[in-house]
């Protein structure tokens, strides 16, 4: 066994005590190029999108999704909202080739949460620090702010990014006790989802193979990276039926 074979093993358990289906990050993406294969969108012909938060601790997935899919347009944002907008979006596709008609394009929607060696969610332990941090630390400051009930709901130009993470969220939690910090980080997830289909995918439209990959990735003990699937599916420009994928089970690695 190499030793980052051993290094999940090990973390394997405590991570999956949290979240009983989650997959090591490498298996996760390997499988999105593979399932995407057949429909002929290639790493060669397909423009990658990550949209994940800012965080350096997210480096493993950007290099796991740049070395699969080659070079990478950047969607990161404070909690891993989708602030490109109808710009950025518009912006990533018209970098493909006109040649390679019909454009295609790969989103992965990726917000963070860490599993710390204790089992405790939403912590970790960072290279060169003693103690242990907070991780997606804007989603937890978000989280203690909804709990306090002092949210400012305003748009502040000196904290653009976290002004649209709240705003985004806020509506869901209208009327509803404050979730625990796991369904709050789907509600980003969701939320991000949402505003690629309504300003990417209206956009794009017809000239445009669209597959969209969500989840959670998980920052578990010793730098490991986990994935938490969501959606995983597949717009062809020329059909309207959406295909739908399957990612692997956690009975792997
Ligand atoms: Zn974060």
């Amino acid at each position: 066994m190499t030793d980052a074979a051993a290094t999940y093993a090990a973390a394997g358990p405590i991570v999956r005590s949290a979240f009983p289906t989650a997959i090591p990050a490498s298996d996760y993406i390997a499988w999105t190029v593979s399932a995407l294969d057949e429909y002929g969108l290639t790493p060669e012909r397909t423009l990658p999108i990550l949209v994940t938060c800012r965080d350096e601790v997210l480096s493993d997935l950007k290099a796991l999704v740049g070395g699969a899919w080659g070079l990478t347009f950047s969607g990161t944002s404070l909690g891993g909202a989708f602030t490109m907008g109808r710009t950025g979006f518009q912006a990533a596709w018209r970098h493909i080739p006109e040649a390679e008609l019909p454009l295609r394009l790969a989103v992965f929607i990726f917000p963070h949460i860490g599993v710390d060696r204790d089992g405790t969610i939403g912590s970790i332990h960072r290279q060169g620090r003693a103690n242990a941090s907070q991780a997606c630390g804007a989603i937890i400051s978000m989280h203690q702010e909804f709990k306090s009930g002092a949210t400012d709901l305003s748009f502040d130009s000196s904290d653009p990014e976290m002004s649209l993470l709240r705003q985004g969220v806020a509506p869901y939690l209208l009327g509803r006790p404050v979730p625990d910090l796991v369904a709050l980080t789907e509600i980003v997830r969701d939320v991000a989802v949402m505003d690629l289909l309504k300003t990417g995918v209206a956009n794009a439209g017809e000239v445009a193979d669209l597959a969209l990959f969500s989840g959670i990735l998980i920052n578990g003990p010793d730098e490991t990276s986990w994935v938490l699937p969501d959606l995983a599916n597949l717009r062809h420009h020329d059909d309207s039926e959406l295909v739908t994928l399957v990612p692997p089970n956690s009975g792997g690695s």
